[in-house]
């Protein structure tokens, strides 16, 4: 059988959340939109559905499933109804969501529903995505207000630079958000990861951690409380097949690797198919039996290789650490043109193992 897979720790997992719920302070969200971030959301979900105070993900579709399981807990959905004929599912599932945009207050006004519906009523505060601009927030917070059939009204917004230490634009999300919901009765929720890692003001009744529970710092830089957080993913594999060759000799895929020593290679059975960066550069680190190595030459479909000059002891059979415990994530993401967001949501093929 191929070695390529993905193990999933589910007691870092458990840790994360209880990490991030901590550190804000109040109750948390377990993000596991886009299945959990790559992790798989049901089985992440039943990991955490004894402590977690409830899910957001990103759409009805991803909710039933989590609803499907057995997943009993509070579920918002982050981008709220697509369109009102969802309201009747929403109610019936017993979902909570976003309100992002006037015509959904309005499709609320017109839908009468048998039960009250928890409403988490969105602010661009600056990120200009989604949400109700500042002029309209007050009124549709009325609105809304004024209706049988919504419940608690929670107010949030979302950062757009959360990721970035002492950025001004977050103090002035954070400014906008305060002066915009000034007076407006009932709870507050604002942090992402990295707005809950770096932001302390910014923490509010709930959090909506999601990339932090899986273990990998949004940040470029060093961060002492991300430090904390166990990496919940290891994406591993085998050396397949070893080739010796003199200094000189190209490698792979448009020669983006010339030997400059007589060189041994390791060609793994893992490749962008499986979800590892097609475009990490040469020297990404990786783990070969357990010792730090590197990649050498352009990542394939199914393949990608490492140099083995240093590692007389491996040869085929040995294992190799693509990221995990030993190789953070973040450092492949450093060196690979795309992000930890990115990174993890693109793994497949590789089958996913749970642990714990
Ligand atoms: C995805 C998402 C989150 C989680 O963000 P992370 O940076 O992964 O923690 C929180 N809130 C909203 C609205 C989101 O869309």
């Amino acid at each position: 059988m191929r070695p390529a897979r993905a193990l999933i720790d589910l007691e870092a997992l458990r840790h994360n959340y209880r990490l991030a719920r901590q550190l804000g302070g109040g109750r948390a969200l377990a993000v596991v939109k886009a299945d959990a971030y790559g992790h798989g959301a049901v089985r992440c979900a039943l990991a955490l559905q004894d402590e977690a105070d409830g899910f957001a993900v990103a759409c009805i579709e991803e909710a039933l499933a989590l609803r499907d399981a057995g997943i009993r807990a509070p579920i918002l959905l982050l981008e709220g109804f697509f369109d009102a004929d969802e309201l009747a599912l929403v109610v019936q599932h017993d979902l909570w969501t976003v309100v992002h945009a006037r015509w959904q207050v309005e499709a609320l006004e017109r839908t009468p529903l048998p039960r009250p519906l928890q409403v988490w009523l969105k602010l661009d505060s600056g990120m200009h995505r989604v949400g109700l601009d500042a002029a309209d927030y007050r009124d549709a917070w009325q609105r809304l207000r004024a209706l049988p059939h919504v419940g608690d009204i929670v107010k949030m917004s979302h950062f757009a630079r959360a990721d970035e230490p002492d950025c001004v634009r977050t103090a002035e999300q954070l400014a906008n958000f305060a002066s915009v919901t000034v007076g407006l009765a009932g709870e507050t929720s604002l942090c992402n990861s990295p707005a809950l890692l770096g932001w302390p003001q910014a923490r509010a009744d709930w959090a909506r951690p999601g990339l932090m529970l899986y273990g990998v710092s949004p940040f470029a830089q060093a961060n002492d409380i991300a430090a904390q957080l166990r990496p919940v993913m290891t994406l591993e594999s085998k050396v397949i097949a070893v080739r010796e060759l003199p200094a000189g000799e190209p490698v792979g895929y448009g020669a983006r690797f010339v030997t400059e020593r007589p060189t041994r290679i390791g060609v793994v059975a893992m490749g962008y198919a499986d979800g590892y960066p097609q475009f990490a550069v040469n020297g990404t680190p990786v783990a070969i039996d357990e010792r730090p190595g590197r990649l050498v030459g352009r990542v394939s479909m199914d393949m990608l290789t490492v140099d083995l000059t240093d590692h007389p002891q491996a040869g085929v059979g040995s294992r190799v650490e693509l990221w995990g415990n030993q190789v953070p994530a973040a450092q492949v993401v450093a060196h690979s043109q795309t992000s930890a967001y990115r990174l993890l949501c693109a793994v497949k093929r590789a089958p996913l193992q749970y642990v714990g």
